[in-house]
């Protein structure tokens, strides 16, 4: 497969022209966007002694498009980064994942492993972001919220990154790092200005969700619906309802663009029809939805790349990270921020340019080494469940063999321990064999 290399693009008309306004625009290295990717970034930055600029278009607390539900993957990382998770601190504890499909139902408890928590979390986005944010900020990073990075500003002879351009509040301002950052999410403008679009051979999903006013707001599993339809096909993904623990539940589905359906779909009433089919009692009904349904596009298994190109390295939704197996990206957002990181502050402390740059270079093959082959396995399998038979086959069969769901679980989320048992040894053991192409 080869790999996506763009041409060297201009600078934004001006941007260039303009010197940074005064010291405090300048930064060892400017993160743009402060999602989980963009904050774990700067957080870990911070830590290692950098001085570190975040540019954020919004203000905190935002709201984000997402189902709110982190798995022990996810758990895993914000105690990496000291934050607390207690229930006193209002975090809504899980202890599973109830999967419902070909009319059976089971309750499959997160795996008991030593690198990972035997429990998962669901918090809306507007906290979980907030905190995050502020986390890094505690660490020592710079936060600059209501800033719009609107292009990069390149070296014109060497075609580098050297700054961004941004819009806010009083005009337009240049800021310049020796390292840029696009932890921008899925649209990530600042990688498309660079050259860097989304890969045609790459997964990509598309997400719905609304909240309801509902009895199961306090449900104790995540819950997963196997079973969405279109007309007699059965499709590649799956309806959730979360628990948020505040008298509402988070309700949504999402579907890959393996199956002949995607981009076909109008997903709010795929969304309302699953809905239609559910319980009366449990209120997912217009009267009780307390916000718009809203979409947005889960960029996954690396279609995005290269991750480091010309001074700029991607973390996060922008680099296309988001598990291909069940959507989850806010894990993987956070881990890629903390690798992204650490490379970037051992590049920093070289003393040559040569040897700064090529510590940067490694950061792509850090990051195929950490996901690439599970990517690759995951590319297979979204690529089957495409095919509505085989997606109905694969559901009617695992359904009734809890054991060999169970195993599912731990490919489907990612969650091993490296020795481990049998289970762990073979999904391990699949991601080593998988080519892990670039
Ligand atoms: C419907 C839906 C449901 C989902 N459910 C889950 C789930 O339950 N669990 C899970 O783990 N994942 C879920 N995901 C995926 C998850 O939301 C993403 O993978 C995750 O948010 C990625 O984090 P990020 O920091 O890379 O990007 P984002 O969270 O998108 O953060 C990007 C940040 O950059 C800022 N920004 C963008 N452009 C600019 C700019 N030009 N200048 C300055 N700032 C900018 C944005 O304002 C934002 O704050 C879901 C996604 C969708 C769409």
């Amino acid at each position: 497969m080869t790999e996506h290399v763009p041409p060297v693009t201009q600078a934004s008309p001006g941007a260039d022209s303009r010197r940074p306004s005064g010291p405090a625009d300048d930064a060892d290295v400017i993160v743009v966007g402060a999602g989980p990717a963009g904050s774990t970034t700067a957080f870990y930055l911070a830590q290692a002694g950098l001085d570190v600029l975040m540019l954020e278009k919004s203000a905190f607390p935002r709201e984000k498009v997402c189902g709110d539900g982190l798995t022990p993957r996810g758990v895993r990382a914000l105690v990496a980064m000291g934050i607390s998770v207690s229930e006193q601190d209002g975090w809504v504890r899980n202890k599973g994942l109830r999967v419902i499909g070909a009319g059976k139902r089971l309750e499959l408890p997160w795996p008991e492993l030593s690198s990972y928590p035997g429990y998962g979390l669901v918090r809306p986005r507007t906290d979980l972001d907030q905190m995050l944010a502020r986390r890094a900020q505690q660490a020592g990073a710079r936060l600059l919220e209501g800033v719009t990075v609107t292009g990069p500003v390149l070296d014109e002879r060497t075609g580098r990154i050297t700054g961004v351009a941004a819009k806010e509040a009083d005009g337009e301002h240049t800021y310049r790092a020796r390292v840029i950052v696009a932890a921008d999410g899925n649209s990530s403008r600042l990688s498309v200005a660079m050259g860097l679009r989304k890969r045609d051979d790459r997964p990509l999903g598309v997400a719905v969700r609304t909240y309801y006013t509902s009895p199961r707001h306090d449900d104790d599993y995540l819950e997963s619906w196997l079973d969405l339809w279109d007309g007699d096909r059965l499709l590649p993904g799956y309806g959730w309802i979360f628990g948020m623990g505040d008298g509402t539940s988070n309700v949504g589905l999402g579907l890959l663009n393996t199956s002949a359906a995607f981009g076909h779909t109008d997903y709010h009433a795929l969304l309302r029809k699953w809905l239609a089919g559910m319980p009366g009692e449990w209120g997912f009904t217009e009267e009780n939805r307390t916000q718009p349904i809203r979409g947005a596009a889960l960029p996954m298994g690396f279609n995005r790349t290269p991750h480091y190109y010309r001074g700029l390295l991607l973390a996060g939704d922008a680099g296309g990270m988001v598990n291909p197996f069940n959507g989850e990206g806010i894990a993987y957002a956070m881990e890629s921020g903390e690798i992204l990181a650490r490379t970037i502050a051992q590049a920093l402390a070289r003393a040559r340019r040569s040897e700064t740059e090529r510590v940067l270079a490694g950061y792509p093959q850090a990051l195929r080494e950490a996901y690439g082959g599970y990517y690759s396995v995951g590319r297979v399998f979204v690529k089957a469940i495409g095919r509505p038979e085989l997606m109905r086959f694969a559901t009617k069969h695992a359904m009734s063999r809890p054991a060999l769901m169970r195993f599912a679980l731990k490919l489907l989320a990612n969650l091993t321990d490296p020795g481990g048992d049998a289970t762990d040894r073979l999904v391990n053991g699949l991601s080593k064999l998988a080519p892990n192409p670039k």
